[in-house]
């Protein structure tokens, strides 16, 4: 059995900003024959804000923030009606999730979030996962739902994931690039973003999530959802879109939540000697090498690591407040600043 995150953007669900039912219909079809072939899918779905503007004649995406919220709670409804009729008609259920960036963020709700969709798994019932867009206006500014499928992914530990949108797949001078071993700068400067009334994301942030969800051990293919029986078709191992492989040497769960779910809330900057200890040596952080503090922030809470040109190396959970590492520097702290189990190093953040 093979985990699958199906994320479906708003630009093929709803292409002129109304819902595509027939589509939703197509795409649940091909859910239910893929699921026969052995395969478990949660869904994510973009299209509520869509879905709301288009219930209540607004044409052109708003620009404020609780519009944008007052909106996803008109068409998240609307959104899951779809998807729970298409499921009905061959008796199965889905089950909707509203996740925000905070519940990957504290460890206890991303281990709920995680059980919750594990037990539904476990009962044959389709997650249909959305960003909270109704509570956070942080989300709608910056979020996509490309990040959160691949926060997803590393969330249910998904062999794949599947990134529908209107977009073939990433091109390259006029053609798709079928075959991606690494998330490397070259492959982000081919970026051309495109983006429709309605949708947050772009090849950009499509990539972003290729970066993360690979480097949780998950393929990652971005393809046109606008073509019959894809998800049956890419999960029998047929070559469409692009395909991004996993990568090899995946990092511990811990390490990886700390790298793609917390947000930093302030900077440490190290010498060159905690620099080669912390990258090359496996060695946790000490009070020694800190040369400044930046930002506030509390113990536990995720801080960026930075060497002293300011280039960032790193995050990783600090078991200080920045009051008590501000007060302390140049004394010895009883404990080590960032241990090396809570460090990510940059590589392996997005
Ligand atoms: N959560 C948004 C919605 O349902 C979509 C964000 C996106 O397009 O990625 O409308």
């Amino acid at each position: 059995m093979k985990k699958i995150v199906v994320k479906i953007g708003s630009s093929i669900i709803a292409p002129s900003g109304k819902l595509d039912a027939r589509l939703v219909e197509r795409l649940v079809s091909d859910i239910i024959v893929t699921e026969k072939s052995g395969h478990k899918i949660i869904l994510v779905s973009s299209g509520a804000i869509a879905c709301g503007a288009h219930k209540v004649g607004v044409s052109k995406k708003p620009h404020d923030a609780h519009s944008l919220m007052a909106l996803a709670s008109i068409g998240q409804i609307i959104l899951m009606d779809a998807y729970s009729d298409a499921f009905r008609k061959y008796d199965r259920v889905c089950a909707q999730i509203l996740l925000t960036w905070d519940d990957f963020d504290n460890r206890k709700r991303f281990l709920n979030a995680r059980a919750t969709i594990q037990k539904l798994l476990s009962m044959n019932i389709i997650p249909v996962i959305n960003e909270n867009d109704a509570v956070s206006s942080d989300e709608i500014k910056f979020g996509d739902n490309d990040r959160l499928s691949a926060l997803v992914a590393d969330l249910v530990g998904a062999d794949t994931a599947i990134i529908l949108s209107d977009v073939e797949g990433l091109m390259d001078k006029g053609k798709v690039v079928t075959c991606v071993p690494k998330v490397s700068s070259k492959i982000f400067s081919l970026v051309n973003a495109k983006q429709n009334a309605f949708t947050s994301g772009g090849m950009y942030t499509k990539l972003q999530a290729a970066n993360t969800a690979t480097n949780s051990g998950a393929n990652v293919i971005i393809a046109s959802g606008n073509q019959e029986n894809i998800i049956t078709r890419l999960a029998s191992g047929v070559v469409i879109g692009t395909t991004f492989l996993a990568a090899k040497n995946v990092q511990k769960a811990r390490k990886r939540w700390i790298a793609f779910s917390k947000k930093t809330k302030g900077k440490i900057y190290i010498d060159d000697g905690a620099k080669e200890a912390i990258l090359h040596k496996g060695r946790s952080l000490l009070g020694v090498g800190i040369i400044k503090i930046e930002g506030e922030f509390k113990k536990k809470d995720a801080v960026e690591v930075r060497d002293k040109e300011g280039t960032i190396i790193g995050c990783g959970l600090v078991n200080y407040t920045c009051e008590e590492l501000r007060n302390g520097q140049g004394k010895k702290f009883e404990k080590e600043i960032i241990h090396r189990d809570n460090f990510a190093k940059k590589d392996e953040c997005q």
